[in-house]
């Protein structure tokens, strides 16, 4: 799946195949683009299932005339392994590591003359850190200096779920799980399974510290409470251990380029 194109692709839209990248990839259909690349980027650490939904997906975008590829990088568990720790929402390394740096490659080695134009498919509406996401850049970094084409800026999600029932699609009740995000909300973490528990039971174990911060989450300290935390009613779930409600963020100090809109949603 990491071949080298061929021919060097037009357009390329870095795809979850969560909803926006659906429906982006609608709409690229709808104006007729020829030669587009979708390329999913693989954090090696989906939620239980996904990958179902990429196969999925990946045969729905080749129907289409489009050509499916897949970044490849160390992987999330690797990645921990390597940085014995978690990335943080505040030191979020992982965007880069995982999704970012193997998309750069993934253009230098299919675009070598930068000629693509990259489709990102972020809404301004989506929140307040993306309220001033531009529609375009003649030169985008993230994208090592491509073009980059944002036709959604200033769509409401009504307008990306009409593309999303065109493709055929329903519309998922909950953001894209091409990774056991570190943002992940109450909501996301109540969409985990079983086996996405024992995944993250598994990567604190060897790493040794909790995966999710339990100060952020009334003093819930690894998986298991995390996950008592999760389906706990607003204000409800109490600590073990309270005082790990107050402890300090212990992780390493080291800030890349953190999360950029289009890359991790
Ligand atoms: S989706 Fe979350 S865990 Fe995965 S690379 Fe992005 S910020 Fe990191």
């Amino acid at each position: 799946m990491t071949d080298t194109l061929a021919i060097a692709p037009r357009f390329v839209i870095f795809s979850s195949y969560g909803n926006d990248s659906v429906a982006l990839i609608q709409w690229a259909h709808e104006q007729n683009l020829e030669d587009v690349a979708v390329v999913f980027t693989d954090t090696g650490w989906a939620a239980d299932g996904w990958m179902g939904r990429v196969e999925k997906a990946e045969e729905w975008a080749k129907s289409l005339g489009f050509v499916c590829h897949r970044t490849s990088s160390i992987g999330f568990r690797q990645l921990a392994r390597k940085k014995k720790g978690f990335p943080t929402q505040r030191y979020q390394w992982c965007s880069y590591v995982l999704k970012i740096e193997p998309g750069l490659r993934w253009l230098e080695e299919n675009d070598p003359n930068t000629r693509a134009v990259c489709l990102i498919g972020v809404r301004r509406q989506e929140s307040q850190a993306r309220e001033s996401a531009p529609e375009w850049l003649p030169r985008s970094e993230n994208h090592g200096g491509r073009v980059m084409l944002s036709p959604f800026a200033d769509w409401v999600e009504e307008d990306r779920n009409v593309l999303i029932k065109h493709a055929g699609f329903e519309v998922l009740p909950h953001r894209s799980r091409e990774c056991r995000c570190i943002n992940a909300n109450k909501s996301d973490m109540r969409g985990f399974s079983e086996n996405d528990w024992k995944a993250v039971e598994k990567i604190e174990e060897e790493i040794g510290r909790p995966m999710y911060r339990p100060h952020r989450h009334l003093g819930a300290k690894g998986a298991k409470e995390m996950r008592k935390w999760a389906n706990s009613s607003r204000g409800k779930y109490v600590a073990p251990n309270p005082s790990d409600a107050e402890a300090p963020d212990d992780f390493p100090d080291e800030d890349l380029f953190g999360c950029k809109p289009g890359w991790c949603e």
